[in-house]
């Protein structure tokens, strides 16, 4: 059979007003303005799945809408008061689903810090994978997030490749993600860096 697989068709995302142009988008009230929406500097990749290790279900949607059922899960009676989210995840699938215009200010970072500068959240744009650290991301994940960074380094040049980090790197000690199993390589070979003028 020849039919091409959906991964392997050309998709053109781009960043228009802010939103991915594949995105699905959901809005939530877990945002806030930026204190100079122009200050958009450091990339910041995560992973979530709710409850964690298990994949495929709309519980991150949720939990970023401020919406999740506390009673559907224990673990959910734990956290569903939390008021987090970030600009985009990447599900399992390759779907992108946008929270947070990346002009406005996602609540990712916590408390962080990258090259002494701290409250990352000011500066940075957030994106979630559906994953865990142990377990690998899948190939179309990469695809999607390989076409999603570029096409942000592209909108915001002041994200270049030395300022896209992890969970980890800029918590240390606090948060692990996106993981052990996260392809640094792979996904910094795979990024086209925009030329400078
Ligand atoms: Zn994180």
């Amino acid at each position: 059979m020849s039919s091409p697989l959906l991964s392997q068709m050309p998709i053109n995302t781009r960043i228009e007003q802010h939103r991915v142009s594949t995105a699905r988008h959901i809005t939530t009230t877990h945002k806030d303005e930026r204190a100079d929406p122009q200050d958009i500097s450091l990339l910041v990749i995560h992973n979530i799945s709710l409850p964690p290790n298990q994949f495929g279900n709309n519980y991150i949607d949720d939990f970023f809408e401020g919406k999740l059922a506390a009673d559907a899960h224990p673990y959910f009676n734990e956290i569903h008061r939390m008021r987090v989210s970030a600009h985009c995840v990447i599900k399992r699938d390759g779907e992108i689903v946008q929270f947070v215009p990346f002009n406005q200010r996602a609540w990712h970072a916590g408390l962080s810090s990258f090259q002494g500068r701290s409250k990352c959240n000011d500066y940075a744009i957030g994106i979630e994978l559906e994953g865990a650290d142990h377990i690998p991301y899948t190939d179309i994940q990469y695809k999607v997030l390989t076409q999603l960074t570029n096409a942000i380094m592209q909108a915001y040049p002041k994200i270049t490749l030395g300022r896209i980090v992890g969970h980890n790197d800029i918590a240390p000690g606090r948060k692990t993600d996106p993981g052990h199993v996260f392809d640094w390589p792979r996904l910094r070979q795979s990024l086209t860096p925009v030329k400078s003028l």
